[in-house]
């Protein structure tokens, strides 16, 4: 993975019980419109920044995070207090990434997600409507556009 050096960033939970801080964010970033992420978020889809895990630094209330670990493997992190998701990890996790909620971060990230993933999944009432590649499934799958 590639790094883009920015300095810093700060994110935290809905409630601010959880907060972390990514030294160095990697360069993928992908809207993820499967179906898991989609309900982890509540939303249309969910976008995950990554970073090295020595990179990646809980501040306040790692003790407060709860998991769901899906059917597939998949695990998802979140808020006990306020609910909101924090982290994704894939079945396979290799242990030297970390995968977080772009959109608990306080701070601006230097750069934007770059790919819309798991398009094949995607909520029949959202168009994308930006120039980002689209992909079938993850970034190795059949780019569709
Ligand atoms: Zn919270
Ligand atoms: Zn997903």
């Amino acid at each position: 993975m590639s790094h883009y050096s920015q300095g810093s960033v700060n994110g935290q939970c809905l409630c601010g019980s959880v907060k972390y801080r990514v030294d160095e964010i990697g360069e993928k970033m992908a809207h993820c419109h499967c179906s898991m992420c989609r309900r982890f978020h509540g939303a249309a889809f969910a976008t995950f920044g990554e970073a090295r895990k020595e990179d990646f630094h809980w501040v306040e209330g790692e003790h407060l995070l709860q998991s769901y670990k899906a059917p597939n493997g998949t695990v998802r992190r979140f808020c006990s207090v306020c609910g909101s998701s924090m982290t994704f990890a894939p079945a396979n996790d290799s242990g030297d990434l970390i995968e977080f909620t772009l959109g608990t971060l306080v701070d601006q990230p230097a750069l934007t997600p770059d790919a819309h993933i798991f398009i094949g999944s995607k909520a029949s009432w959202y168009a994308i409507e930006d120039s980002l590649p689209q992909f079938e499934e993850g970034r190795d799958s059949k780019q569709l556009v």
